[in-house]
């Protein structure tokens, strides 16, 4: 392609708009235009990485025997009413962009594909000899995200690979599991990324397996801890650890002490001359369900450590049931103008235990009238520990679990972190890193199959729920998140495998009819031998064409210059910066083979 007739615009500032270094490079190269909040057009460039980054993932997927197919993107309201998704999805999530038709009924836009894939599967898989079945997609997703920003990182319509098996047994779903792991480990190294498959929450389904394609960024939204042993990854969100050992409780008696002014684990410690491993901490959270209920949870944890947020979810999840309700619709830890609504007289801020009495809660319709207390393991294991006295200005020290306090149910809700020692090799402390999430891959079980009557007949005549695996990757994420990963203050730089083109030719001077001469000649020999091969003939400066092709990030540029009278060109490598001279009669061939490596 010659630059003279592309839409080729590059911006020589920094857009105001971007804050990473991938979201600002793919604006300032012309590779995307902001069409609204996390809506992007995908300029002729981009659209050609993005392209390549599909055409691996089909290519892998294909090998597994995955079939491609292309569902629906507006998706009939029954269909998540099915599943029960419906009203969590477009109204209390809200993630889900949904309208009314002329006739009045309701549609969504798919930001995902269980219920058209299990309604597919439900009208065509009849028996057990159909199984398993593996059908993908690559297509345009739509979420209202809360938050879209970094670009296509988290965008509101963007590009998703999806697919969904279908299996007699969770055997057979394991089989599927383990090849897409492989698959999507074969297709983030010939993208040419760094990076780490890590363990991954798997919500309230629970379910076994659940793991994440990390893309190893410091811009990462996700933390990341791992061992150096290579034995153990896992999302934050997920981890699992061995806390620091507590340090023996100095205080061997147990009494109510003044402390003013230490509302603070920190200030307590200083006052009391005590590690924080010696203190019970007490966290308040507020829960509401779907049914509209408030509940408050008191979490009693050691005072080093902190909530996992999403295992405290998973928790509560777990126990709607026991509340009348499905699912949460927020949980937060509740602030001043939020305990106003519920508290009967002002909390002991700082200052609370773990038997902080009921009657702090007003009563009040739609508000749970007891605290759902929980208990950390790590506080479960102290003896003669400090903790709050329910009163401003005091705590009790020397307490016992059993004597001085009724243990309430104990739950592991503490956030692994860096410096932890590993559960698989205590010797192994925990690192952490960040990383951008560009794939998923999850067992699913029957959530959906169940919820939706998708049943099969066994070999011995059983009518059973089909067993289901689904499997994402962000495509248009990934492409992004390449850039993150490489790039110098120059511009991108591209790994070959999904750089828009492999070479660009920049000539110097088209006034100089034998530059011109040399560069048309490259440029067809070139694309002879399917090198996909840019022609810069543009009437610009030299200057302005090598800032371009360094800002664009074309693995190899060729310049016909001052050499060409020894018959030779600069080849310049845009990864290394190295700059060489080669005869005109070799480029092809260097660059063949280089390319292919
Ligand atoms: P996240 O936690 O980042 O919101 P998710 O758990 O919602 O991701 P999935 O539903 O598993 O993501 O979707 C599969 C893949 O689609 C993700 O691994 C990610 O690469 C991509 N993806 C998800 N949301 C977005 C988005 N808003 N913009 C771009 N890509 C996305
Ligand atoms: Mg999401």
């Amino acid at each position: 392609m010659r630059l003279s007739q592309m839409l080729f615009v590059t911006l020589r500032e920094d857009p105001a708009e971007a804050e990473i270094p991938s979201h600002k490079l793919l604006l300032r190269a012309g590779y995307i235009r902001r069409i609204a909040s996390g809506v992007y057009a995908y300029l002729p460039l981009m659209w050609r990485v993005l392209k390549k980054v599909s055409q691996i993932v089909r290519e892998e997927m294909d090998a597994t025997g995955a079939l491609e197919c292309l569902l629906p993107q507006m998706q009939p309201a029954e269909l998540w009413q099915e599943s029960g998704r419906w009203d969590t999805y477009t109204k209390t999530e809200g993630i889900m962009f949904s309208l009314t038709d002329r006739q009045q009924r309701e549609m969504g836009l798919g930001p995902t594909h269980e219920e058209v894939i299990t309604a597919v599967a439900r009208d065509t898989i009849r028996s057990y000899r159909q199984l398993p079945l593996h059908l993908y997609q690559i297509q345009t997703k739509f979420r209202d995200e809360i938050r879209p920003r970094f670009g296509l990182m988290r965008g509101r319509e963007f590009i998703m690979k999806d697919g969904y098996s279908f299996h007699a047994d969770v055997d057979s779903l394991k089989q599927t599991y383990q090849d897409m792991y492989q698959a999507y480990s074969n297709i983030m190294s010939r993208c040419g990324l760094a990076f780490r498959a890590v363990d991954a929450d798997s919500g309230a389904i629970g379910g076994s397996g659940s793991q994440e394609f990390m893309i190893l960024a410091e811009a990462g939204e996700d933390e990341v801890l791992y061992t150096e042993d290579g034995k153990y990854a896992a999302n934050v969100e997920k981890a699992v650890s061995l806390p620091p050992d507590a340090a023996v409780s100095p205080f061997t008696k147990y009494e109510k002490r003044s402390t003013p002014g230490t509302d603070t684990i920190d200030k307590l410690c200083q006052f009391l001359q005590c590690s924080p491993t010696t203190v019970v901490k007490n966290v308040l959270y507020q829960v509401v369900y779907n049914n509209g209920l408030t509940l408050l949870v008191l979490i009693s944890i050691r005072g080093d450590q902190d909530v996992n947020e999403v295992k405290l979810q998973n928790e509560l999840t777990r126990l709607a049931p026991n509340y009348e309700a499905k699912t949460l619709v927020a949980l937060k830890v509740p602030d001043a103008d939020e305990q106003q609504k519920w508290a009967a007289k002002p909390l002991p801020l700082g200052y609370m235990a773990p038997n902080l009495a009921d009657d702090y809660i007003a009563e009040q319709k739609q508000l749970h009238g007891q605290f759902l207390r929980l208990l950390d393991p790590t506080a479960k294991d102290l003896t003669n520990f400090v903790t709050g006295a329910n009163e401003a200005g005091y705590h009790v020290v020397g307490a016992n679990w059993g004597k001085d306090f009724l243990p309430a149910a104990v739950v592991d809700l503490r956030k692994a972190k860096a410096g932890d020692a590993a559960i698989h090799d205590p010797s192994q402390t925990l690192q952490s890193a960040r990383g951008i999430e560009a794939g998923h891959i999850f067992q699913l079980g029957t959530k959906y199959s169940q919820a939706m009557g998708a049943t099969y007949t066994s070999e011995t005549g059983e009518e059973k729920p089909l067993v289901m695996g689904c499997y994402g990757i962000g495509v248009s994420r990934l492409a992004q998140a390449a850039v993150e990963q490489s790039y110098d203050q120059d511009g991108i730089i591209w790994p070959v495998a999904i750089a828009p083109y492999h070479v660009i030719i920049c000539i110097p001077n088209i006034t100089d009819t034998a530059q011109v001469e040399i560069a048309e000649q490259l440029y067809t020999e070139l694309r002879q031998v399917g090198i996909e091969t840019l022609l810069d003939d543009r009437a610009d400066r030299a200057g302005v064409k090598f800032k371009d092709a360094d800002l664009i990030g074309i693995p190899y540029r060729i310049v016909p210059g001052r050499a060409i009278k020894n018959g030779k060109v600069e080849l310049v490598t845009r990864s290394t910066r190295t700059s060489e001279e080669i005869p005109i009669t070799d480029v092809v061939s260097t660059l063949k083979q280089r390319l292919t490596v």
